[in-house]
């Protein structure tokens, strides 16, 4: 695959709105005046371009914030989301009707499960969860009707990797489409330029890094972005879960330094994975080269992001991890908080929170441990003094 820089590509950029900031100027309208009526009318037929018509469709500063995520993707264009479950949503809604199929990953997001497996089926759309893993399992789960794929990069809570060149090859055989959620692993994948056809973001975690707001994002091809804010039949024109341009513009800042954070998680969570492998503490990271999909991951990674900020371990009983989260928030670890992404480390039981909508059989058979502790490694300075911390935590819970 050809050398890929996402943060790279958004610097080149630059601020093109016009205005003399370096950042491009928030632009709070509704709505906007057009010179003529014609160009209206041309507007609302999308027989002309270069207008803005209302902020549920376009806005300066979404536009500003989308070009730049278009760009780390390597996408022709996107579209910004007022959380990452509407991304999700809408980029799901938008490919499949009542009496369709689709084959979706068992180890995704909770919220997107319980979507997936418990509303679309009121709508009449039914759909099987495999492990994506096991090629021979998703070919297998393929039917005439399936129109859609769904995995995660990497996924939540388990840290498996899909390969997303194969999994793009099953759907397109069987001419389905493949989404992909790239939330834990921003820069470090590109999907679409793996072969998947839209890639989805919640930004709330990595993206922005701040927790200080929910959005998503929903990238793909202009035709596809095109079509979602079409004026009759687009799902995001028609739902209406535009991010708000105020959002869009504090994002796109935190944007630019996301290529950073990336390498510094990652950096720690390497650490973390390092020492608790010396010290006998059972613990999952894909980039230690032990792990079931490490070569998998180095085959479609661009380089020089690290393999991510999310490791997980495991305290065998849920009552165990629940004393041992309860210690190292004391001890300053971190926060006892779901969610991801953040400067400071964050730890959640997966099973009794971001993951408790996957019924327990579920979770057992993905071999979830329901003494699983997530955490999202923050950007410490010292991240030995941190792991000195967990480690009498959990030394202080036997
Ligand atoms: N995708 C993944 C992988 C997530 O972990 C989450 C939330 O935890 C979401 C999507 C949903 O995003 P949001 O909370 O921004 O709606």
């Amino acid at each position: 695959m050809q050398h890929f820089d996402p943060a790279t590509a958004i610097q080149r950029l630059g601020s093109h709105d016009g205005s003399r900031g370096v950042n491009p100027a928030i632009c709070d309208s509704a709505t906007f005046t057009f010179p003529e009526a014609r160009l209206m009318t041309d507007t609302f037929h999308g027989e002309t371009e270069g207008f803005f018509l209302y902020s549920r469709h376009w806005n300066p500063s979404n536009l500003a914030l989308c070009q730049a995520l278009a760009a780390m993707e390597g996408t022709e264009s996107a579209w910004v989301t007022g959380s990452g479950l509407a991304a999700i949503t809408t980029a799901l809604l938008h490919e499949v009707k009542s009496g369709d199929h689709i084959v979706a990953s068992m180890t995704i997001y909770g919220g997107t499960f319980a979507f997936v497996n418990n509303w679309l089926k009121k709508f009449g759309v039914e759909s099987t969860f495999v492990n994506f893993q096991d090629l021979d399992a998703v070919r297998k789960a393929m039917r005439p009707n399936t129109k859609l794929l769904y995995t995660e990069t990497m996924s939540n809570p388990l840290l498996r990797i899909t390969n997303v060149p194969e999994v793009a090859k099953i759907a397109h055989q069987h001419g389905a489409k493949l989404i992909v959620d790239n939330t834990f692993t921003p820069m470090i994948f590109s999907p679409c330029r793996l072969g998947a056809d839209v890639t989805v973001y919640s930004m709330t975690k990595f993206v922005n890094g701040k927790n200080d707001c929910v959005a998503g994002a929903i990238c793909g091809s202009n035709d596809y972005i095109g079509s979602l804010i079409d004026v009759n039949n687009g799902t995001a024109m028609l739902l209406g879960p535009v991010l708000d341009p105020m959002r869009s513009s504090s994002i796109l800042k935190n944007l630019h330094t996301l290529h950073i954070r990336m390498q510094q998680h990652g950096k720690n969570a390497m650490y973390l994975a390092e020492r608790f492998k010396e010290v006998g503490l059972k613990h999952n990271y894909p980039g230690l080269p032990e792990h079931p999909d490490y070569k998998v991951a180095c085959s479609m990674m661009n380089p020089g992001y690290g393999f991510g900020g999310m490791i997980t371990i495991d305290m065998g009983t849920a009552e165990k991890a629940s004393q041992v989260m309860e210690e190292m928030q004391r001890k300053g670890v971190g926060f006892l908080a779901v969610s991801l992404g953040y400067f400071s480390t964050l730890f959640s039981n997966s099973g009794k929170s971001t993951s408790s909508e996957v019924p327990e059989e579920i979770q057992r058979e993905m071999g979830m441990s329901e003494g699983l502790i997530r955490f999202s490694v923050g950007l410490d300075n010292d991240i030995e003094a941190t792991f000195q911390l967990i480690k009498e935590s959990v030394e202080a819970c036997k």
